[in-house]
């Protein structure tokens, strides 16, 4: 399979720009995570030669696997659920966790942390389609006892997973909820927790997602090609 990478990451950055200023964003304030996941290391390299900056993975293991063989000077982000025994794998190693979604994976985080960590609080709003992921009647709950029981995980906004539909039109609601529970959110103004990061939007619905006020979008397959 002959993918232009390069051409791909030239042509959705001016998508996002187009969507952004459509609804009088900037589009500074949109990044991209280019998401990796089964892309092999020369793949993942040749996207950081075409202006990738960050790295989105989804299992451990990968991450582990591809951690020491990327040049340095990229962002890693974990946006797979992560299980709470594995986190001493890549503490060290992970930017940002999108998906932090119990009490038992903070308490991890805080523990191993040996500085702040970066986390995203993942919120299941379309319920059917992840197991995934906090409700959204529970989130400000959670936000505040997080931010209360585990100093070292610092809460930078939300994340969540929209379902596949044919009509990416259709998830226009789903991240509309999402951003109005962050706005929620940030106007209580708990001490420690920051609402600036929306990270939601992939391949199927990103343009959807940044005129809905995502702050960061996961790409994979409109970059390198179906997996
Ligand atoms: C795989 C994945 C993506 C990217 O999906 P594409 O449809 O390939 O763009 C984004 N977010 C999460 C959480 C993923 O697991």
């Amino acid at each position: 399979m002959n993918v232009d990478i390069a051409a791909n990451l030239a042509r959705i950055k001016q998508d996002i720009a187009a969507a952004a200023r459509k609804v009088n964003r900037d589009p500074a304030d949109i990044k991209l995570i280019v998401v990796t996941k089964t892309r092999d290391v020369a793949t993942i390299q040749e996207a950081i030669a075409a202006g990738a900056e960050r790295i989105g993975e989804n299992k451990v293991q990968e991450i582990q696997d591809k951690y020491d063989q990327i040049s340095s000077g990229v962002e890693w982000h974990m946006i797979g659920h992560l299980q709470t025994n594995k986190v001493k794998y890549i503490i060290d190693k992970v930017d940002l966790f999108h998906s932090l979604d119990r009490i038992s994976l903070a308490a991890e985080l805080n523990a191993r942390a040996q500085k702040p960590v970066n986390v995203l609080v993942q919120v299941n709003i379309s319920k059917e389609e992840s197991k995934f992921g906090i409700e959204a009647e529970a989130a400000i709950d959670f936000i505040k006892q997080v931010a209360n029981d585990y100093p070292m995980v610092k809460i930078k906004g939300l994340m969540t997973i929209a379902p596949y539909v044919d009509e990416p039109e259709e998830t226009r609601p789903i991240f509309r909820q999402l951003r109005t529970l962050a706005s929620e959110i940030k106007a209580l103004a708990i001490p420690g927790v920051e609402m600036e990061e929306l990270s939601m939007g992939m391949t199927n619905d990103y343009l959807i997602a940044v005129e809905e006020g995502a702050s960061m979008v996961r790409i994979g397959t409109a970059i390198f090609g179906p997996r």
